[in-house]
């Protein structure tokens, strides 16, 4: 019986390790393929009863962002990365190029400590849309098309509040600035996605009496007063938000005169366009004909 020479066997045990291999990964698709859906329940001794009457959760609120990155691959980087913490259903380049990085089922972490109306976990609540932009360059085109195109997918599935179609930081005014005062919420408006007014429907519109009330009512966290008045300007009149002036918040009795004529005017006709608002809220008043 001839011996087998070392080098024999170099070439044989390779071959039997990797048919092995092959029979243990077979075993392992096989057992994964019958395998029980994992179940989410409580720490207790619980009968599984299945019910076929349910779905998948609906997001509620779409949560528009800008990166801060100024590429695609550092955007995509971070929002990959399982060190970052951080996420989005969706990240859209400059090019328009769309990627989806979680599933819409699931929880993305993407707006953190954050609060609108009385829902303060918007992350289990949401559609996450991130945009690559450094944060102070305006959107190019081709990344606002896609944009239009993915809202009008979300809001048809979802049948979406087009109220609730917001930024960053609308729901974390303290804390983000995101999407930048560039961003063209008013060609969002044209195509029916967010609260909006046309300048036309302001100036008809009333001075609203409690403009800090007022933003409570829109949705904003009006704990910081200043903090919820600056995002509003941010995303409702971003042609006044760059002269902000440096200034201390005001005590909170104060507060509503951060707020001039043209803040009022607009916040009353966005009350009128938001659907179910307690206008009771909210007393508004015409200017006087002589007034400023
Ligand atoms: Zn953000």
């Amino acid at each position: 019986m001839p011996e087998a020479h070392a080098g024999d066997v170099a070439m044989v045990d390779p071959m039997r390790r990797h048919a092995a291999w092959l029979l243990w990964l077979a075993v392992v698709l096989l057992c994964a393929a019958c395998a029980p859906t994992r179940i989410m329940g409580p720490q207790l001794p619980v009968t599984w009863s299945p019910s076929p009457n349910y779905g998948d959760r609906r997001p509620a609120f779409i949560i528009l962002h800008h990166t801060g990155s100024t590429t695609f691959a550092s955007a995509l980087k971070t929002l990959t990365s399982a060190s970052a913490g951080v996420s989005a259903h969706y990240l859209i380049d400059r090019t328009g190029a769309l990627h989806q990085l979680v599933d819409e089922r699931h929880r993305a972490w993407h707006a953190g400590d954050a609060r609108w109306g009385g829902d303060s976990d918007l992350n289990s609540a949401s559609i996450g849309i991130e945009l690559v932009n450094a944060g102070d360059e305006p959107f190019p085109s081709p990344q606002i098309d896609t944009l239009l195109a993915l809202l009008q997918d979300l809001v048809s599935r979802y049948r979406l509040p087009t109220q609730n179609i917001l930024g960053h930081g609308d729901v974390a005014p303290r804390r983000k600035v995101d999407p930048n005062r560039l961003f063209p919420w008013a060609q969002l408006a044209q195509r029916g996605f967010g609260l909006w007014c046309s300048p036309e429907a302001q100036r008809s519109s009333a001075l609203v009496a409690d403009p800090v009330l007022a933003l409570q009512a829109i949705g904003y966290d009006t704990s910081d007063p200043r903090a919820a008045w600056t995002a509003w300007r941010r995303h409702f009149r971003s042609e006044a938000s760059t002269l902000l002036p440096a200034q201390p918040t005001p005590e909170a009795g104060d507060a509503a005169t951060l707020f001039d004529a043209d803040d009022r005017r607009l916040i009353a006709c966005l009350l009128e366009r938001l659907p179910g608002t307690q206008r009771s809220a909210t007393t508004a008043r015409r200017p006087p004909p002589s007034g400023p």
